[in-house]
C-alpha cells in the first residue's frame, strides 16, 4: 500500500455538466472523447474536474458490471477520456452523482427516498419543475455504491474520485422510508411515522449515520484499491460536519452563498481543506458568453483568495459533441493563468478581521435546509460590508476555531451567531481579554449549541449589556426603529444622522461602556386603516435603549449592535456598508497591512512562507459592478505596518513587470500603484 493521496492543485480546470437522459431526442451518437480532449487542450485546460463514472441518472459511461451503461453508450467513453487527458498532461477527476439515481430508484423502488405521504421524493428546481429522484442511503443503495464506486477506482487511474450530491439532508424534507423508519425506531426507538424525532436525534442521524458513513465507506472503498487517488466532494463547511470535511483531499463548490468568486473562494478557504476548487458556472454560458472582462474577474478573485478555478459548463448536444463557441474565449483568460501561478501555490493568507461562522446557528431545529437560515445572509452581508475595507479579511469557521486561531485575529466579528456553546463563549471573552476587537449583533449567544434559549447573553459580561427582550413591536412596519448616531467619532458621515434598521430590535440594558447611538421608534404600529403615507410610518420617539454600544473589557473593545445589521445590509440597506469601514477604522487603527483605493477594488494579503513574501492582490470589480468591461480604478496605495511585516522591496508582477518605490511615514511604509486592468499582483519581500 501507498501512502494516502496527495493532491496537486491546477489552476486550469473545467467541469462539464453531462447528464443525458436515454429519450430518442438525445442520441448520443457523437460523443467522442478525442473531440473534447482536444477541445480542452486547446483552451489551455490541466485538470478535468468531472469525467463522468456515474451521472444523475444512474447511467455509467463504460461498459459497467455493477451499475447501468448508458443505453446509447458505444466503446468506454470514460476510459477513453483518462487515457488520452493522461497523455496530454491534463488531470482527470472521475465524477459520481451519489443522491440521484434516477434508474436506481424506478427499479428498485425501496432505494428512494420516500416523503411522509409515501411518495417518492425529487429534487425540486421550482414548484412546477421537478428533476431527478433522491436516493436514501439508508437503504442498500448503499451496497450498490460501494460495488460501484470499487469497479471505477480499479478499473481507472482517476487523479481522484468527486463524489456529487452527499446531502442526505436535502431540501425536499426528511426520508420516510422503510428503512430509515426501521432503523430509526431500532436506534432511538422513535416510530417517526408517528412521533417527531427529536432534533438532536436528526442531526445524529443524517449527518452522522448517513451522510459521513456513506463518505466514509466510499473513502475506505477508493483507498483500499487506489491509495494516491484523491477524494472530493461537492461540500463546505456551511453544510457539512468538520468530521465530513477531514475526509476530502480537496473540496469544491459552485457559486452557492456568494455572487462571485472573491468571496465564494473565501468561504470554501474557512472549510478547513487546503485546497479548494471553485465552479464558475455563471459565468462561461456557452450560448450567453459575458462580456469577456466579468470573467476575468471571477477567476482572477477566485485566485486571489487561493482557490482553483474551473469553469463549468453545458457544452454538450444532443448527438453527445461539444458546443466549442466559447472556448476560444476561454482559452485567452487561462492563459494569463499562467503568468500568475508562481505567486499562487504554497501561500497562506494573513489574519486581520475574522468573520465568524457559527455551525450551531446554522443548523437549527425547523430550518432543516440550512441555506433558508438568516445566518447564511448575516454572514454575506457582514462580508460584503467589510470588503470594500481592503484588510486581510477571512470567515472563520467555528467547529475549527482553537483559542490558539482566534488569537492570530485583530478583528472578530460576530453576526448573528445567534447559538454559541459555553467552550466558543469562552474562547471569545479570552481573546478579547487579551486585547482583542469585538463586533457582535443582534441575538448572538442567546441560545446554547443545544438549541437551549437563555436568559442572558453568553457573552453579556463582554458586551457590557444584559438581555431585555426582542422587540417585534413594530416589525409589521418593516422598519422597526431607527439608530440615532451621536457625535461619536465612529460614525464619521453619520453624526447626528437617524438610520432606518430591520423590523426587529433588541432590548438590552447597560452595566458598563458607553452607549454611542440609541433607538428611536415609529410615530405608530401600522395597522389595515392606520398608516402615514406610502413608506413605514417615520420615527416619533426618541429612546435612551442602546443601539450601538461600546465596551472595554480586559485589554479588548467590544461593539454591540441591538439588531441584526449584517443581514439588513443583505436585504439591501446601504448605510450598513459605509458605517462598517468606519467602525473597522475606529476599533483598528493600526492594521497591519490594508489598501487605500476606490471602493471597486477587492483585496487580498496572502503570505509565502517559502519565498519571505507577502503577496496583495487587487481584483478590480467594476466588470461585475457594471456588467461591462472593467474601468482602471487610478491610484491605490498599500499601508504597511513595518512592526508586523519589515518590508525590503516591493514589486508589480501581473500585468506588468516593475519596481514599485517604498515611502516611510514614521511605522507605515507606502507603496503607490494604479490599478488599470482586472488583476493586479504586488510582491512585497520582507527582510
Ligand atoms: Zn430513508
Amino acid at each position: 500500500m501507498q501512502k494516502c493521496s496527495e493532491f496537486k492543485p491546477r489552476f486550469r480546470g473545467a467541469y462539464s455538466d453531462m447528464h443525458c437522459c436515454n429519450h430518442p431526442a438525445v442520441p448520443l451518437d457523437k460523443l467522442d472523447a478525442s473531440e473534447q480532449v482536444v477541445a480542452y487542450k486547446s483552451t489551455g485546460i490541466d485538470n478535468v474536474a468531472a469525467v463522468w463514472a456515474k451521472d444523475h441518472w444512474g447511467y455509467s459511461y463504460y461498459p459497467t458490471k455493477v451499475g447501468v451503461p448508458h443505453p446509447k453508450l458505444r466503446g468506454d467513453y470514460t476510459g477513453e477520456m483518462v487515457r488520452l487527458l493522461h497523455k496530454e498532461g491534463i488531470q482527470a477527476y472521475g465524477y459520481f452523482s451519489l443522491g440521484f439515481d434516477n434508474i436506481g430508484v424506478i427499479t428498485h423502488p425501496e432505494w428512494g427516498a420516500i416523503d411522509k405521504l409515501g411518495r417518492p421524493i425529487r429534487v425540486m428546481l421550482g414548484p412546477d419543475k421537478l428533476r431527478w429522484y433522491w436516493v436514501c442511503f439508508a437503504t442498500p443503495y448503499r451496497n450498490y455504491v460501494i460495488a460501484h464506486i470499487k469497479e471505477i477506482a480499479r478499473r481507472y487511474d482517476f487523479d481522484g474520485l468527486f463524489i456529487d450530491i452527499n446531502e442526505a439532508h436535502h431540501a425536499e424534507g426528511f426520508c420516510y422510508c422503510d428503512s430509515c423508519r426501521k432503523q430509526i425506531h431500532s436506534i432511538y426507538g422513535v416510530d417517526i411515522m408517528k412521533e417527531d424525532l427529536p432534533w438532536e436525534q436528526i442531526v445524529d442521524w443524517w449527518w452522522n449515520k448517513l451522510e459521513l458513513q456513506m463518505m466514509k465507506e466510499i473513502r475506505n472503498a477508493i483507498k483500499s484499491i487506489k491509495p494516491d487517488m484523491s477524494v472530493s466532494a461537492n461540500a463546505d463547511s456551511f453544510l457539512f460536519g468538520k468530521e465530513f470535511m477531514n475526509l476530502l483531499d480537496y473540496t469544491f463548490r459552485d457559486f452557492l452563498y456568494f455572487e462571485t468568486g472573491f468571496e465564494q473562494a473565501m468561504q470554501l478557504r474557512s472549510s478547513g481543506v487546503k485546497y479548494y476548487q471553485v465552479g464558475f458556472h455563471s459565468v462561461p454560458e456557452t450560448y450567453d458568453p459575458m462580456p469577456i472582462d466579468i470573467t476575468r474577474t471571477v477567476i482572477s478573485g477566485i485566485l486571489a483568495q487561493g482557490g482553483l478555478p474551473a469553469m463549468y459548463f453545458e457544452a454538450e448536444k444532443a448527438d453527445g459533441s461539444f458546443e466549442t463557441q466559447n472556448f476560444p474565449r476561454l482559452a485567452k483568460v487561462f492563459k494569463e493563468i499562467t503568468q500568475k501561478r508562481e505567486y499562487l501555490v504554497e501561500a497562506d493568507a494573513i489574519r486581520c478581521l475574522g468573520l465568524y461562522f457559527s455551525w450551531y446557528s446554522m443548523h437549527r431545529p425547523g430550518h432543516c435546509h440550512h441555506l433558508s437560515n438568516g445566518l447564511t445572509g448575516a454572514l454575506r452581508g457582514a462580508t460584503n460590508c467589510f470588503v470594500p475595507a481592503h484588510v486581510p479579511l477571512d470567515i472563520i469557521t467555528s467547529y475549527n476555531v482553537t483559542s490558539q486561531l482566534l488569537s492570530e485575529y485583530d478583528l472578530i466579528v460576530l453576526p448573528e451567531c445567534t447559538n454559541l456553546s459555553e467552550r466558543e463563549a469562552r474562547q471569545i471573552r479570552e481573546f478579547v481579554h487579551k486585547g482583542g476587537k469585538l463586533i457582535a449583533t443582534g441575538q448572538t449567544g442567546l441560545f446554547d449549541d443545544k438549541w437551549k434559549q437563555r436568559t442572558n447573553f453568553a457573552l453579556a459580561d463582554v458586551f457590557g449589556l444584559d438581555f431585555t427582550d426582542v422587540d417585534e413591536t413594530y416589525a409589521i412596519n418593516r422598519t422597526g426603529a431607527w439608530i440615532r448616531c451621536s457625535s461619536h467619532e465612529m460614525f464619521g458621515e453619520f453624526q447626528g444622522n437617524s438610520l432606518k434598521t430591520g423590523p426587529r430590535t433588541i432590548k438590552v440594558k447597560p452595566i458598563a461602556g458607553e452607549t454611542i447611538a440609541t433607538f428611536e421608534l415609529p410615530c405608530l404600529v401600522e395597522t389595515y386603516d392606520e398608516f402615514v403615507c406610502w413608506g413605514p410610518p417615520p420615527p416619533g420617539r426618541k429612546t435612551k435603549r442602546p443601539a450601538l454600544h461600546l465596551h472595554k473589557f480586559g485589554q479588548g473593545h467590544c461593539l454591540y449592535i441591538a439588531y441584526d445589521i449584517f443581514l439588513h445590509a443583505d436585504k439591501g440597506c446601504w448605510w450598513p456598508k459605509s458605517l462598517s469601514v468606519n467602525i473597522l477604522q475606529w476599533l483598528l487603527p493600526g492594521v497591519p497591512i490594508s489598501v487605500k483605493g476606490h471602493k471597486g477594488l477587492k483585496c487580498s494579503f496572502m503570505r509565502q512562507p517559502a519565498q519571505n513574501r507577502i503577496v496583495v492582490h487587487m481584483i478590480n470589480s467594476t466588470s461585475i459592478d457594471l456588467k461591462s468591461m472593467c474601468i482602471p480604478l487610478g491610484p491605490t496605495s498599500i499601508c504597511i505596518n513595518s512592526q508586523y511585516f519589515p518590508i525590503k522591496e516591493a514589486k508589480e508582477v501581473f500585468p506588468r513587470k516593475r519596481f514599485l518605490p517604498l515611502e516611510k511615514h514614521g511605522e507605515t511604509m507606502i507603496v503607490h500603484t494604479d490599478v488599470t486592468d482586472v488583476h493586479h499582483i504586488i510582491v512585497l519581500d520582507l527582510y
